[in-house]
């Protein structure tokens, strides 16, 4: 093996300022490489005469962006201790010269553990901070639950420990995580912002002494109890939810020292649940899907700005609002008026629903209402970019309707079927051009659910498929693809699981006794209303 041509930390001088700097691509995760050079580092300049005070700073697009899975997967699947920073951030918080994190891009996880361990926090503006251990069903284990209400107060960490959602710099800095916010070179901002604090010659404050943001145990009493309660309603299944407040409650009820242990011991027990174990597996298994077979970054894509949308039902009103939301120009097109006034009117209700609910504007609604134009010919087909079928599941029909794309639309147009079950294969066979054609299986709601199946024909092209994972990236899903078989691998998989719930009825159980089962067991909702919403006349036109 040769020597890597760069360090892992390499240490420079700056006037009396050491830099230490992580480099250690993509993300700078602070794995056990990065853990062992951070640590030589870090004594090598406080054993040196000639540095006065750290700067610790990474290359590349970000902060320490979090720990490393594949060794918090190892350590969920042993019995193996987690990684042990505390050595490490014991130094750094302990040393008599001040430390400076130096952040931009992300610093999560593990990386905002290590940035609360220094003295102080310097970040470019755009930087974002956060917890989002929770997404992965386990708590911090290193020390993040005890520094973090230090020095945000109680209330705002239990927030950002339970709800996982990075904050803006400037957020940061309101709430006091981050010193400074700067612009310009980070690193050199981060040397002057070091220099200032030892010419003011002030001792490094060290976050594990301070108390004064977290208050007394009497004070917090609301808080913890009404995080309980967002934990029990939002996380039922999650262990880690109530544990987060757990270890928070720890940080205002007991020393440091006490409190990161009994930290540690949540930790390490959620890390060996089964949520976390099935949520790592989710991480990985998204993060699986996006290496497909024959793509490429070179695979060239074509930019998708207008759509289509071929059926104003269900799925076409969703997959309408989903490109409007993403900035795109939609047309939305129907057989029958009736149809179109349907659909536009429930794209309507589901917009002033979110206004109600504060998740938009009406300004926001109204621009992306007029995104979406609804129409019963076939104007604009031939300058879109993409065009979505959703009408009816017959093949039949399916195929006349793409023998009129074959006819309307541009060459090189993306031509996508949201099928659920039918041969892709004998859809793209009416067309001249079976390479343009592919699956676009969007999930009901489809403005809201994340997962889009991305169905290979025999035929598409890469391009195409490119082109389909750069849409999903775009409307914020996870494009997953999927060979062209009946039920692709959703629906495949939930067959089996619907038709038990069918024999249960046939049993003798009532619909609602099965639903209620099955939200009981964790499910978000019961198989019979996951029917009534896709639409009962979906599975019998399948049948038939
Ligand atoms: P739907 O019955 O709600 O809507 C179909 C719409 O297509 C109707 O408005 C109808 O007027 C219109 N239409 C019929 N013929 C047309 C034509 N020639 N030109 C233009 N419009 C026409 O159906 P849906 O539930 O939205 O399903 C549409 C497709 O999406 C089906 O292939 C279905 O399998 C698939 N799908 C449905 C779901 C679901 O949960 N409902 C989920 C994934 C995929």
């Amino acid at each position: 093996m040769t020597e890597p041509v760069t360090p892992v930390v390499a240490t420079r001088f700056d006037g009396e300022v050491a830099l230490l700097l992580i480099d250690h691509p993509p993300v700078n995760a602070l794995d056990a490489t990065v853990r062992t050079a951070l640590a030589t580092a870090i004594a090598g300049v406080l054993d040196d005469p000639r540095a006065r005070a750290l700067v610790i700073a990474c290359a590349g697009r970000t902060f320490v962006a979090g720990a490393d899975i594949m060794e918090l997967e190892r350590a969920a699947w042993s019995d193996g201790e987690g990684p042990d920073m505390h050595p490490l951030f014991a130094a750094i918080e302990g040393s008599s010269k001040p430390v400076v994190a130096a952040i931009h891009g992300t610093a999560l996880g593990g990386g905002l553990e290590l940035a609360m361990a220094c003295h102080y926090r310097v970040a470019l503006g755009s930087a974002r901070l956060g917890m989002p251990e929770i997404n992965l069903g386990i708590v911090p284990g290193a020390e993040g639950t005890q520094r973090l209400p230090r020095l945000v107060g109680v209330e705002k960490a239990l927030e950002m420990g339970l709800s996982g959602k990075p904050i803006d710099a400037s957020d940061a800095q309101r709430a006091g995580l981050v010193d400074r916010i700067v612009d310009g070179d980070l690193v050199s901002a981060a040397v002057a912002f070091a220099n200032e604090v030892r010419a003011r010659g002030e001792t490094p404050p060290r976050t594990s002494a301070r108390t004064d943001r977290i208050g007394s145990p009497t004070e917090n009493e609301t808080s913890l109890a009404a995080a309980r309660a967002t934990a029990r309603k939002t996380k039922p299944q999650i262990p880690a939810a109530r544990a987060w407040v757990d270890a928070v409650e720890a940080a205002v009820t007991l020393p440091f020292e006490e409190g990161r242990r009994r930290e540690r011991e949540l930790s390490g027990d959620t890390v060996r649940s089964e949520p976390c174990k099935a949520l790592l597996h989710v991480f990985l298994a998204e993060r699986a899907a996006t290496r497909v077979p024959g793509i490429t970054k070179a695979t060239q894509t074509t930019p998708l700005e207008r759509v289509v949308i071929v059926g104003a039902g269900t799925m076409g009103g969703g997959i309408a609002m989903a490109c409007a939301n993403a900035g795109m120009t939609v047309r939305l097109r129907d057989a029958t008026r009736e149809g179109l006034d349907a659909g536009m009117a429930t794209v309507r209700r589901n917009y002033e629903a979110s206004v109600k609910r504060g998740r938009l504007t009406t300004d926001a609604v109204a621009d992306r209402l007029s995104r979406i134009t609804p129409q019963l010919d076939d104007d604009g087909f031939d300058g879109a970019d993409l065009v979505i079928e959703a009408v009816y599941e017959s093949m039949e029909l399916k195929r006349r309707i793409f023998a009129d794309l074959d006819r309307l639309a541009r060459p090189g147009c993306v031509l996508a079927t949201n099928t659920s079950t039918l041969d892709i294969d004998a859809i793209a066979g009416v067309t001249s051009r079976p390479e343009s054609v592919v699956g676009l299986h969007f999930f009901s709601p489809a403005n809201v659910m994340r997962l889009l199946e991305i169905v290979r024909g025999a035929r598409t092209s890469p391009e195409v498929i490119a082109t389909a994972l750069a849409l999903a990236k775009r409307l914020n899903k996870v494009g997953v693809v999927a060979r062209n078989l009946p039920g692709f691998i959703g629906n495949r998989m939930m067959f089996p699981y619907m038709y038990e719930t069918q024999f249960l009825v046939e049993e003798g159980a009532t619909p609602e006794q099965v639903d209620r089962a099955l939200t009981g067991f964790g499910m978000a909702m019961g198989m019979f209303a996951v029917d009534d919403m896709a639409g009962l006349d979906v599975a019998a036109r399948v049948k038939r």
